[in-house]
């Protein structure tokens, strides 16, 4: 039997469990809509660089009732964005594991996510895989990105009083105040 061929954006995730199906790729992050726009290239020019990302259905047998069905999926990206302490540029790496478990309708979802570690979905004829990656890359992007230490030296400020040069009439008057004190 000739494996069924599976289309990430319209993927039937039963069928792609059922088949233990395996799908991988690369997409640009310029073709993310919603994410584009968080993104920022110094320049104001659309983000370059691709995430990869691949995905695994897999079917659970369960005793005396309806097969469960997952979605593995696992992604990774270096997203463009600017440093809110010092407003450079920086990469964030993001790596995505996620187990989606697919059910019937929003009543068995709500019952499954109040106590599952794993995110539980409802079945959809066609799951569009790229707006789901595009979901939880949203929800990885870190709210105040940060360099983990800022490129030395911080351009738009100055740090030490020690280091303004002696003629600045305010590094003067501290000098005073301090004389004084
Ligand atoms: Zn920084």
């Amino acid at each position: 039997m000739k494996a069924r061929e599976f289309d990430p954006r319209r993927l039937d995730v039963r069928a792609f469990a059922k088949d233990a199906g395996e799908l991988a790729g690369h997409w640009p992050l310029a073709g993310f809509e919603r994410l584009r726009d968080l993104l920022a290239a110094a320049d104001g020019t659309p983000p370059t660089g691709l995430v990869q990302w691949s995905a695994r259905g897999d079917e659970v047998p369960v005793r005396g009732a309806a097969a469960q069905v997952w979605l593995h999926l696992v992604a990774g990206a270096d997203l463009p964005l600017v440093c809110q302490r010092c407003l450079q540029p920086m990469v964030e790496p993001l790596a995505i594991e996620r187990r989606f478990q697919f059910v019937a309708d929003e009543a068995a979802a709500a019952a499954l996510d109040a106590e599952a570690e794993h995110d539980v979905l409802v079945f959809a004829r066609e799951l569009d895989l790229h707006a789901l990656l595009e979901d939880e890359l949203l929800l990885e992007l870190p709210l105040v990105p940060r360099h983990a230490s800022c490129p030395e030296p911080l351009p738009a400020l100055v740090r030490d009083e020690a280091e303004l040069p002696v003629e600045n009439p305010f590094a003067a008057l501290a000098a005073l105040r301090r004389g004084q004190g």
